[in-house]
């Protein structure tokens, strides 16, 4: 199963993305937390980078699909769950190129959608969580900006495409959990209509404790 997620600053991608790497048993690769590590760890490609993710512009292309098809190739190729990639149409069109090349398009593009208002509520409350450099209050409407001109229109391709899967994120992250999962269930069931691989139950026992709710 080969899942992209494409999804405003705030919407949930990296929450979402962990649950679906767990339930999938498939490696979960985040473009903007390679982008901090690499930061963290002051290489040579994080001090290119620093300045875009501060100021909440897109770092170049180049960088990113380098760093991308590295971690696809460190990979069985059993499938991925990519989140933060693509953000521009020469992106999606690129990204769409290397899976060519390796034999791993994408199945789904998986679109999550959350309102401004609530979007900006959560990266200011996850900001003063997690100290992240670009969850300043200037810099988050920089990002959703950015998203609505360059990354939004994107969603008409993979449409287009016939791969597109638009979830209702506003609500508790264990609902959304549960309903992603179910429409990826009925979606990977189409691509591995293989009796070898019979459908795995979804159990999200747990799942709700799992993001803090003690019901
Ligand atoms: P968010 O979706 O909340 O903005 P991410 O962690 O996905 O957070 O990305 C953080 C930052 O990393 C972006 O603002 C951008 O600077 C950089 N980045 C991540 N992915 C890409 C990409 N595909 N192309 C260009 N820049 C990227």
């Amino acid at each position: 199963m080969n899942v992209l997620m494409i999804a405003p600053p705030g919407a949930g991608k990296g929450t979402q993305g962990v649950v679906i790497a767990a339930h999938f048993d498939i490696p979960h690769i985040a473009t903007g937390d390679l982008l901090r590590d690499h930061v963290a760890r002051g290489t040579d490609l994080g001090r290119q980078v620093r300045d875009y993710l501060d100021r909440g512009e897109l770092v170049p292309d180049e960088v990113v699909l380098t760093m991308v098809r590295e971690a696809l190739e460190a990979t069985d190729r059993r499938g991925y769950v990519i989140d933060g990639i693509p953000r521009t149409m020469d992106q999606a069109r690129a990204l769409y190129d290397i899976g060519v090349e390796m034999g791993s398009t994408a199945d789904v593009a998986l679109h999550l959608e959350v309102d401004d208002e609530e979007l900006v509520r959560r990266l200011l409350a996850r900001s003063s969580k997690e100290g992240r450099s670009d969850d300043t209050e200037g810099v988050i409407r920089r990002r959703l900006a950015l998203y609505y001109e360059v990354t939004h229109p994107i969603l008409e391709w993979y449409g287009e495409r016939g791969i597109l899967v638009s979830i209702d994120a506003m609500r508790p992250a264990d609902q959304v959990g549960r309903q992603i999962l179910t429409a990826l269930e009925v979606v990977r069931q189409m691509v591995d209509g293989d009796p070898e691989h019979p459908r795995r139950p979804i159990d999200l026992t747990g799942l709700g404790r799992a993001f803090g709710r003690t019901d």
